[in-house]
């Protein structure tokens, strides 16, 4: 991958004590913004947020398993779902 550009404000800057007692900008890259619902734009908890150098999550931090998991939020999903099936039984009538 090609070097980011420090300027860019791509990386964030961390300042850094070095020997000698000197104060020296170091750049490292951002961590991930947090996940929200696709349609209320809460923000999903227990969602995992990705930091440099990080590949996997723990079991216990991947998003939920269920339909829409990591998606929506519980209420948002649960919405969707009832509106699914009356749109199904509402042409099954028909
Ligand atoms: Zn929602």
């Amino acid at each position: 991958m090609t070097k980011k550009i420090p300027k860019s404000r791509s990386l964030r800057k961390v300042f850094v004590k070095v020997p000698g007692n000197e104060v020296k900008v170091h750049f490292r890259e951002r961590k991930e913004k947090k996940r929200a619902c696709a349609e209320c734009g809460k923000i999903l908890p227990g969602m995992f947020r990705n930091s440099p150098g990080n590949s996997k999550p723990a079991k216990t931090k991947r998003k939920p398993s269920r339909p829409f998991g990591g998606i929506l939020c519980s209420s948002c999903m649960r919405k969707k779902v009832q509106a699914n099936v009356l749109k199904a039984s509402g042409d099954s009538n028909a």
